[in-house]
């Protein structure tokens, strides 16, 4: 044993779990497990590639096990995996998003609304007719118009 190359061992290992073996390390043991009977020349073979085959598993576990993120690093994998506080800040900044004007208003800017085009936090509304709510960067208010103005 040990004369198998790792190429060779790689395709030892990849036609075995072909066939439906599954190839686990234990220490320096190798052990198969397969529903059926195996064909004799591929145990053979598995039997005199063991070394070969327990540094490619060995190897493959390693790398399985850098790609696999610890627990607590969760939130980065489950974009729903938020917690409740920042999930709820999250809701508030998001229902006081305001279009950049709107008619209506009584509809009055509330405090920490904001531009949805500019995330801008300033709105006007001319004092008489036409009346409506609009963002004071995205809709500066003409010069000379009497205008209420808030700040939110
Ligand atoms: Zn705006």
């Amino acid at each position: 044993m040990g004369d198998v190359g790792v190429t060779a061992a790689q395709l030892i290992l990849a036609r075995a779990e072909a066939a439906g073996v599954v190839v686990e390390v234990d220490g320096d043991r190798l052990h198969l497990r397969a529903a059926a009977a195996l064909p004799t020349d591929l145990v053979q073979e598995l039997i005199s590639a063991k070394a070969e085959l327990l540094d490619l598993i060995a190897e493959r576990e390693a790398i399985r096990s850098e790609l696999t993120p610890p627990a607590s690093g969760g939130a980065a994998d489950d974009p729903f995996d938020v917690p409740q506080d920042e999930m709820l800040e999250g809701l508030r900044h998001a229902a006081l998003r305001r279009p950049a004007s709107w008619r209506g208003v009584d509809a009055i800017p509330t405090t920490g609304c904001w531009c949805v085009c500019c995330h801008g936090n300033h709105w006007w509304c001319r004092r008489v007719a036409p009346r409506c709510w609009l963002c004071s960067t995205c809709h500066p208010s003409p010069p000379n118009t009497a205008t209420i103005e808030v700040q939110t």
